[in-house]
């Protein structure tokens, strides 16, 4: 007889089952990340994005010139723009102490110093990997700016 606990696993695996096929829908198309830096730097050429959602949109219309099915995400176009030489300005806001870099999930490099009581007192993050940089318990990033 199956556990109690057997069962939520076997329901966690359908869940992630079906996230798997939402994936390969085939209403939308998922392009290739070459198709999708070149669209990226043709998009930008023209004119930067001051948003992640900006971003999405003028990929989403370049490659929709190809094909109308294609269909990308905002944390893949910004993982994505990562990997090439477009700039990445990151705005932050106030929120919990992140454990990896909320913009690239590498890992952060903490600074500290020593508050009037002699408590050590985590000052600001940064990531060796992409442009995220927190301060002063502004931890969150709020909004992206992409421009080449
Ligand atoms: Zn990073």
């Amino acid at each position: 007889m199956p556990t109690k606990r057997r069962v939520q696993k076997k329901q966690k695996k359908r869940k992630r089952k079906n996230q798997r096929t939402q994936r390969t829908d085939p209403s939308t198309k998922i392009p290739q990340r070459d198709i999708v830096k070149f669209v990226l730097k043709e998009s930008l050429q023209k004119r930067k994005a001051t948003s992640q959602k900006e971003l999405v949109e003028i990929i989403k219309k370049g490659l929709r010139k190809g094909d109308s099915k294609y269909s990308i995400t905002g944390k893949r176009a910004r993982l994505i723009a990562l990997q090439t030489k477009v700039k990445i300005k990151v705005n932050t806001r106030h929120g919990p102490v992140p454990n990896k870099c909320p913009v690239c999930g590498h890992g952060l490099k903490r600074s500290y110093s020593k508050n009037l009581l002699g408590r050590k007192v985590l000052t600001g993050l940064s990531c060796s990997r992409c442009r995220y940089h927190g301060t002063e318990g502004k931890w969150i990033p709020s909004r992206y700016s992409f421009s080449l």
